[in-house]
């Protein structure tokens, strides 16, 4: 089964993509950590998205289609999570056809609905562990008093270069500009389900779990 984490930056889409991960076997695809992947592994396309993620804005639709066709031709496992993806129109062409072209279709994309003020609170408080990408929040789960990562054991934690208040704001004008007209595009075709993303972890999970098991 293949589902969209669809959502503005600080919804929750990684946190309840782990849960997924680790109760269903489902395979995570964020773009975001495939980019930011090539930017610490010093890649070509790394230094060229580099000062596109710092500011906020989208990467090309060439580069992060072209990130996903690659795993969607690796394992499938439990199915494939997109999470941060797609985020244009185009994308979501594009995901329809290769999905396509591997035998797969999509069950469902869950909207993540939170409000711009949450947002801001939830994204400056974020950080992640440095081993296993394990995601903490000062207020709602924080990096646990031993200072180890409650999943790996990790000891360093860190902070995302675009996780501010000026690089948040316009990840959230190409939120609303270029990625909600999808929550339109998933509607007509009977695929969206939205969900309330401000309320606490386990019942956003047992939500999204809700929406897996009719899908
Ligand atoms: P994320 O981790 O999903 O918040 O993504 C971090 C940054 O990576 C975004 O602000 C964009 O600059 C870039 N990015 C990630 N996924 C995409 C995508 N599907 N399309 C364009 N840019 C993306």
């Amino acid at each position: 089964m293949n589902i969209i984490l669809l959502g503005p930056p600080g919804a929750g889409k990684g946190t309840q993509a782990q849960k997924l991960v680790a109760e269903r076997g489902m395979i995570q695809l964020s773009t975001g950590d495939m980019l930011r992947e090539a930017r610490s592994s010093g890649t070509e396309m790394g230094k060229i998205v580099a000062d596109v993620m710092d500011r906020g804005d989208l990467v090309t639709d060439e580069i992060v289609i072209g990130l996903i066709e690659e795993k969607l031709n690796g394992p499938q496992g439990g199915g494939f999570i997109f999470d941060g993806f797609p985020r244009t129109l185009a994308q979501a062409d594009a995901l329809e056809a290769l999905l396509r072209k591997v035998g797969q279709s999509l069950a469902a994309v869950i909207e993540m609905r939170v409000d711009d003020e949450a947002l801001v609170a939830r994204i400056t408080a974020r950080s992640t562990c440095a081993d296993c990408g394990a995601v903490y929040n000062d207020r709602t789960r924080p990096i646990p008093a031993d200072g180890k990562c409650e999943n790996c054991g990790g000891t360093e934690f860190t902070r995302r270069a675009d996780d501010n208040e000026e690089s948040l704001r316009q990840r959230l004008m190409e939120y609303y500009k270029k990625t909600s007209p999808l929550i339109g595009y998933y509607h007509a075709k009977g695929k969206l389900h939205p969900i309330d993303g401000l309320a606490d972890i386990d019942t956003v999970s047992g939500e999204i779990k809700a929406v897996l098991d009719k899908a």
